[in-house]
């Protein structure tokens, strides 16, 4: 992870926003603030309504949350991934992300972690935008 203050303070700004004047949840904007994902995951601690973590995820870039290789470990080629293949449950359903080296054809298999359950609604978004997922950890 690589913490940018001046990512996430457009991100809490926008949430305190929602919070405090619209009376939404502060997991309400998300969907607009795909670049503080690529960053930090997101924690929303409710009293009532236990603790979430919110994970942007990006089909090339960074599978259910988890930065792509840099480097193929067959080859060592450097940021040679193709098109990721995504294996879907549903249109909006990923079960499984597949980058290939187009240099070797070394596959990196990143299968949906248990609990993680897409909070983004519609179809996977395959654009930069990515899909937001949550998971609950209490
Ligand atoms: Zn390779």
């Amino acid at each position: 992870m690589d913490f940018q203050p001046c990512i996430v303070n457009m991100y809490v700004m926008d949430a305190a926003q929602a919070w405090f004047v619209q009376g939404k949840k502060p997991e309400a904007v998300l969907n607009e603030h795909h670049r503080v994902g690529a960053h930090t995951d997101i924690y929303v601690f409710e009293p009532n309504d236990g603790a979430k973590r919110y994970i942007w995820s990006h089909s090339g870039r960074r599978p259910f949350g988890e930065p792509a290789p840099l480097q193929c470990v067959i080859c060592k080629s450097i940021k040679s991934w193709g098109p990721p293949k995504v294996v879907r449950s549903s249109p909006a359903h990923a079960l499984c992300i597949i980058l290939m080296c187009t240099e070797c054809g070394h596959e990196v298999k990143k299968d949906r972690p248990s609990g993680f359950t897409k909070f983004t609604s519609g179809k996977i978004n395959t654009t930069e935008r990515g899909d937001w997922y949550m998971q609950m950890l209490v």
